[in-house]
This record gives C-alpha cells, structure tokens and sequence, in this order.
C-alpha cells in the first residue's frame, strides 16, 4: 500500500449526491474529467475488470464470441440504416479532416451488421453471436451520478443473427439466462422487466433492474423474485427447450418499469406480494427482428434456398455503470462492502505495527503465501495510526482484513474480520495458510 496509488478523500466531496459516486471519490477509484467522463484509478480499474470478466466468462458460456469493434465509426452505415438523423442530439458528431461525417459510437448495430453481411451467406453458419466491450459516447442531458449515468461509459454489447425468429427468439433466451448468471455472480439481485424497445427498436425486450433507493425509474414487481433460482453454471446452453423454460420461469410473475407498469394487471398481484421499489438499469436485451438486416441487405441463403433477412437481437450490460450499482447494493455507514466476485482485492493485510520485527515478518510471509497461492492481498504497511488503517480498509471493503499486531504475533496469532458481517476471530497464524491458501 505504501506504493499502491489510492488517493483516498478525506471529506466528502460535495459534488456527489449519491453514495455510490461518493464513496468511489473517497475511495480513490475515479476521477472526473469532463462533464460525464471519467478516469478510472488503480483500485476502480481493478473492480472494472472483475466486472468484464464475470461478463465475458458468462457471455462466452452462452455460445457469444468476443471480438473488439472502433469507437469512432464512419457516418455511412448509419445513413444506410436510416438511423443517422433519427438518432439526435445524443450522437457525438465528428468531421474528420476529409471533411467525412464520422461519429463516437453509441451502440454498434450497423458495424457489426456490416461485418455479418460481409462474410456470412449461409444458415449454415448460424446461430452467430457477436460481442464486444468497449467505450461508447452518449451525449447525454443530464450527466450525473457519478458513472453512474456518464457521457463515456463501457458497454458489453452483444449482436445475434438468426435465420427466422425462432432461432432468434432462442439466441435471446440464451443471453436472458447469461444475464441472470452474470448479475448474480456480482452479488446483485436483477429482476428482468418488461420494457420499451426505444431508439433500438423492436417488439420483444427486458431490462434488469436491481433494486436500489437511489434508481432513476419507479419498478413495480412481485416478491415471488426475490428467490427464484438462477440456473447453476453447467445449464446446457445448447438445450433450448431447458434454456426456455428458466425463462418462461422469470417472465411469468409480474414486472415492470413505470413506463411499460399496467395497473389492472398489478391489481390483480396479491397486496402481500407487491413490491413498488425503485430500481438501476443495469442490463438491457432486445430482440428486433429485420430492422437493420433489411436496410442494410444482411442476408443467408435458407435450407429452402431462399434468400432471408436474418433476424437480430442486441444484449447490453454497462460495467462502469454496475460498478457503481453494486455499491448502491452493498455498502454500510464505514463504505464499501464488495462482493467477493467483483472485489479489487480479497484481502486486506493491515500491519499494526511497521519496523516491529515480529510483525513486519509475520505479515511478510503471509502475503507471500497468500498472493503465491493466488490470492490477491493489498499489504497495508504504511506507518498510518491504526485507526486511519482501519478506517481505509471499512472503506475500500475488501471482503477480508488480516489484522497482525504485536500482542497477536507474541501469541502466534492474528486476527481476521469479515467485512460483510463484521465478525472477528482470532485464528493462529499457520492456520491462514488452510483458510485463504490456493482455491481449488
Ligand atoms: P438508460 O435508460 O439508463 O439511458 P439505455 O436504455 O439508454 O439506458 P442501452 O442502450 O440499453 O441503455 O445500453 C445498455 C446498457 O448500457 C444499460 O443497461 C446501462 O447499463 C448502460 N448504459 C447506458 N447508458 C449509460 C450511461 N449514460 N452511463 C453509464 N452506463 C450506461
Ligand atoms: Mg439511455
């Protein structure tokens, strides 16, 4: 810690107004640049990856393949799509210095349907799924919240081609169970709802939503959600029949945004299951049929060798916005309490006492045989008091703290707190080998 670069904030920085966007200020995890961007600091940039990760290996599971499209993208293809006017003051416009209309991409619906429509000619090569993760630009109103709601912010975003709508309607469940695996691996609890298709278009389409006081829109749901079973990691992604089912599951019980809420149909929720929260977007799947294959001419010759517009969906998640969510989520009165899955560091080594020989030992070979066995240990041996040492772990919420102090290591003893719980135990020093040694 002593070389890690976390400039932590003292007071709280007046400008934030949720707890999400103040703690990641005093954490030392962002910095503002700009009207909604952002840079993202050492220990933000770590949660970040954690993020993408989760997502990737979730995406990946669900058949979704990994490729890196530009942020800047020419005007053309969206011309070509009819969506280049439609779009509006959102879309940063740019001129090169060809005096050529280009822009920062807001999503990535005309490049990736232009890759598609480049190589693929048969329905042989579906079902195709295509993702990336990368920054975009919405010129948004009112930036705020932190990154929360920013003008730069990282998307996953996620195209499927299908010969007709069967095949995509399957493409669409699969990634609705991705999504309900990726959320839950973060710790966070998302309800898909029913939602509007907007700007993307389209007839059939979910947002997830975890709750949250401090969400933009009002949700309206029942509480049968709260323990319904997220599918476990060996769910047979090529079994579509299983895939729809756990879909047809956690689409039956009522939910909806204030946009899309329908009171007869909320009337008709027992008064004991309703539940009228406010909620954080944190995903958003459509389905949208020909809307862009049939402007822009991507088509597969079908068994009936007949030319089809394939039938496309597109599936986003924004990490940067979730690593603010999952504070939102997850924090108390002291700061953050990451989840394991998302958590910069899973330990935090607090020495007591720097130059004391025993301890500067003793701390020394526990982070060697902690980080040796992949555990991922931030040392914390500053010459801090202890209580500002205390008071930066609670903070940053690594979910374990090894406590090494004098009395303790005369004892042959240290200590260990749980974040989440605040439970403390003292444990002898060659038993944290067995509690965080190598993970099988
Ligand atoms: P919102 O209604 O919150 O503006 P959206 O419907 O415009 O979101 P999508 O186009 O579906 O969002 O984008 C996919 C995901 O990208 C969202 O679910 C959200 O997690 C993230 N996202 C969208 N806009 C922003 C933003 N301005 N800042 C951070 N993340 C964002
Ligand atoms: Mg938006």
């Amino acid at each position: 810690m002593s070389r890690f670069f976390l400039p932590i904030l003292k007071e709280n920085p007046r400008e934030a107004e949720i707890v999400s966007h103040r703690l990641m200020l005093r954490a030392g995890m962002i910095r503002q640049q700009a009207a909604g961007s952002f840079s993202w600091l050492p220990l933000g940039k770590r949660v970040l990856d954690k993020v993408c990760q989760i997502i990737r290996e979730e995406q990946n599971r669900a058949g979704a393949q990994e490729i890196l499209m530009p942020t800047i993208q020419s005007a053309d293809l969206w011309i070509e799509s009819g969506r280049y006017n439609d779009y509006g003051k959102e879309m940063l416009r740019i001129r090169d210095r060809q005096d050529r209309a280009m822009l920062y991409g807001p999503t990535n619906e005309e490049m990736v349907t232009d890759i598609f429509r480049a190589y693929v000619r048969s329905y042989k090569d579906l079902p195709l799924n295509l993702y990336h993760i990368q920054w975009k630009f919405r010129d948004e109103v009112r930036p705020r919240f932190g990154v929360m709601r920013s003008r730069e912010f990282l998307m996953k975003d996620a195209y499927s081609f299908d010969l007709d709508y069967e095949g995509a309607r399957a493409a669409y469940n699969r990634m609705f169970v991705a999504y309900l695996r990726t959320f839950e691996r973060m710790g966070l609890k998302a309800i898909p709802m029913r939602a509007d298709t907007g700007p993307i278009g389209g007839d059939l389409s979910h947002e997830f939503i975890i709750l949250a006081s401090t969400g933009e829109s009002a949700v309206f749901c029942h509480k049968d959600f709260l323990d319904l079973p997220v599918p476990p990691a060996g769910i047979d992604f090529d079994n579509d029949e299983e895939i729809g089912g756990v879909v047809a599951q956690w689409t039956e019980p009522y939910a909806a945004t204030d946009e899309m809420h329908d009171e007869a149909a909320w009337a008709g929720v027992p008064e004991d299951k309703r539940l009228a929260a406010r909620g954080i977007e944190v995903g958003h799947i459509f389905h949208f049929g020909t809307k862009y294959s049939k402007p822009m001419k991507a088509a597969v010759t079908g068994p009936d060798r007949q030319e089809h517009f394939v039938s496309m969906g597109s599936y986003g998640i924004g990490p940067s916005r979730l690593a603010a969510a999952i504070i939102e989520a997850s924090h108390d009165e002291n700061g953050i309490i990451w989840p394991e899955g998302v958590a910069p560091f899973e330990i935090a080594l607090i020495n007591m006492k720097p130059g004391d020989r025993d301890c500067d030992r003793v701390c020394e070979e526990l982070y060697a045989g902690m980080t040796s066995a992949g555990r991922e240990v931030l040392y914390d041996d500053t010459d801090s008091r202890a209580g500002a040492k205390f008071a930066t772990a609670d903070l940053i919420g690594l979910p374990w703290q090894v406590i090494v102090g004098p009395r303790g290591v005369a004892a042959g003893e240290v200590e260990v707190k749980s974040r989440a719980t605040g439970e403390r135990e003292n444990l002898p020093v060659s038993a944290l080998a067995e509690r965080f040694g190598a993970r099988r």
